[in-house]
């Protein structure tokens, strides 16, 4: 079962107790943007197999949204962190680069 770490109340919660909201940092672009900006801000998502930055919201908990970083093949998860953060913090990054040498943040 995946347990993600709550950063605002602390919690370890279970993942019955989390609701997931996709990929986390999205450029979002508003209606005078380029249609394809646009188009892609809506329905392109990321699915890779491997390292994936998520929001979750701690639904039966705190009831606030905050990014993980896991992986989606083993439910390894390298941290997690506020949901106001424009990118990972450096924290997460180096965890992730100690636990999967050669990961690359830009695939
Ligand atoms: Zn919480």
């Amino acid at each position: 079962m995946l347990t993600l770490h709550c950063p605002y109340c602390g919690v370890d919660a279970e993942e019955t107790e989390l609701t997931g909201g996709g990929e986390a940092h999205l450029k979002r672009f508003g209606p005078e943007s380029s249609d394809d900006d646009f188009e892609g801000y809506l329905f392109l998502r990321k699915n890779p197999r491997g390292v994936h930055f998520e929001r979750w919201r701690h639904s039966y908990g705190c009831g606030k949204w905050f990014h993980a970083a896991r992986c989606t093949m083993t439910l390894e998860v390298f941290g997690t962190y506020p949901a106001q953060t424009t990118e990972p913090p450096k924290a997460i990054l180096d965890a992730i680069a100690k636990r999967r040498p050669g990961w690359n943040a830009a695939t």
